[in-house]
């Protein structure tokens, strides 16, 4: 079960990694970051970016194939892949 870790201060918003990752697990926060950016946020399932909240018996699988598109393609080296 691979999960990915993001440095949601340093992240710049440019969204290259929602493009990127081939499971739609990445998506945009609600919220701000201290420069007043929003940044993305992960999600262990691939319904994140359809609106979508993750069942709470699931909550320990992830989706996340651990490829490492995201963390290859952020320009600001952002992310962290865990597999
Ligand atoms: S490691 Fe791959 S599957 Fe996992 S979030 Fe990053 S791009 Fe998506
Ligand atoms: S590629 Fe990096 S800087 Fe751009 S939105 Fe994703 S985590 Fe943020």
């Amino acid at each position: 079960m691979a999960k990915i870790v993001i440095n949601r201060e340093k992240c710049k918003g440019c969204l290259l990694c929602i493009s990127f990752c081939p499971k739609g697990l990445i998506g945009l926060d609600k919220d701000l970051n201290r420069r007043g950016i929003k940044p993305v946020k992960f999600s262990r399932q691939a319904n994140l970016n359809k609106g979508g909240t993750p069942p709470k018996a699931e909550k320990e699988t992830s989706d996340c194939i651990g490829c490492s598109m995201c963390a290859i393609i952020c320009p600001d080296c952002c992310i962290e892949v865990y597999k």
